[in-house]
């Protein structure tokens, strides 16, 4: 263990269970001397990170939907009350109806559209002005501010056939990063996003036909592989540790290079 994180404080939002990308985050974080608090949503997730984050020596575990913003108040004054003050912030959240997640994203329907824009992009915004207001202040030193970090995915710059909606909620998210990065800047605050490659979880088994994603990119990528959280996470510590303490409106992509590759790879087999 190095002391890379030794006296900082951050909130997990987005931990469902232990292949969450979440969890390869927390893990590296806890690894290198974080303390760790973790949001879930609703008592049956509840079930599945108490001891996830027991594992990690945390003890603070709040409820809370961040499509409801009374919600989100109530978890960060429940926050508030255990530490005053807050380094990082991990947003690992998305969802839309599954149900739209396949086909065409001309079929999207105005109800999901709202939603997955809502609990997707928008809840970043939600969260990092209330998470900025628990940051320490910058000092004369140059010490305080803080860093946030959220999750996207290439569906957000090309069409992956299936992603649809999120893709599009992907982009406002990613552009999110930019504005609040600007808006939060002066607060030595940095914002940035992981564009990770594709990853099985309980979000993506979502996505229509997944495994041909999965198996596109492990065929496709530079590394030809695909990534795992372990990969999410050692990038995901470099964000929110001092390591990229000149970094922000970042969208880095954690993608065994697929997004750099313009047509199928002559050595990848058909599948
Ligand atoms: P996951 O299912 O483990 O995590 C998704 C989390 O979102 C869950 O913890 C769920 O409780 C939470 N969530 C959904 N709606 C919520 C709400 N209203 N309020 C609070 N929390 C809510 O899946 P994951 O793949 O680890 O997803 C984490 C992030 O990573 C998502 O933003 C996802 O889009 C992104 N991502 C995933 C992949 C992948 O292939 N798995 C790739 C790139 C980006």
């Amino acid at each position: 263990m190095t002391s890379l994180m030794q006296g900082k404080r951050g909130l997990i939002m987005g931990l469902a269970n232990d292949k969450s990308l979440a969890w390869g985050i927390s893990k590296k974080l806890a690894e290198h001397g974080a303390q760790l608090a973790f949001t879930y949503q609703g008592e049956a997730l509840e079930k599945r990170v108490r001891p996830l984050a027991e594992q990690l020596g945390s003890d603070i575990l709040i409820p809370c939907d961040v499509s409801d913003m009374d919600n989100l108040d109530a978890a960060f004054e429940t926050l508030k009350g255990h530490w005053g003050q807050l380094d990082f912030v991990v947003h690992a959240i998305g969802f839309s109806d599954k149900s739209e997640l396949r086909g065409k994203y001309v079929d999207t329907s105005l109800d999901n559209f709202l939603m997955t824009m809502n609990i997707s992009a928008y809840s970043l915004v939600a969260v990092a002005k209330r998470a900025a207001a628990m940051m320490p202040p910058v000092a004369e030193d140059g010490t305080g501010g803080g860093s946030i970090l959220t999750l996207t995915y290439y569906g957000a710059e090309k069409v992956i056939p299936h992603y649809n909606v999120m893709g599009v909620a992907k982009a406002a998210l990613e552009t999110s990063v930019q504005y609040l990065a600007n808006d939060l800047g002066p607060d030595n605050i940095r914002v940035n996003a992981i564009s990770a490659g594709p990853i099985k979880t309980l979000a993506a088994s979502g996505i229509g036909d997944f495994r041909y994603i999965l198996k596109w990119n492990e065929l496709n990528s530079p590394l030809r592989r695909n990534v795992t959280i372990d990969d999410v996470g050692g990038s995901g510590l470099y964000f929110l540790s001092d390591l990229s303490a000149g970094v922000t409106g970042e969208v880095h992509h954690v993608d065994a290079g697929y997004h750099v590759v313009g047509m199928k790879q002559e050595d990848a087999p058909d599948i």
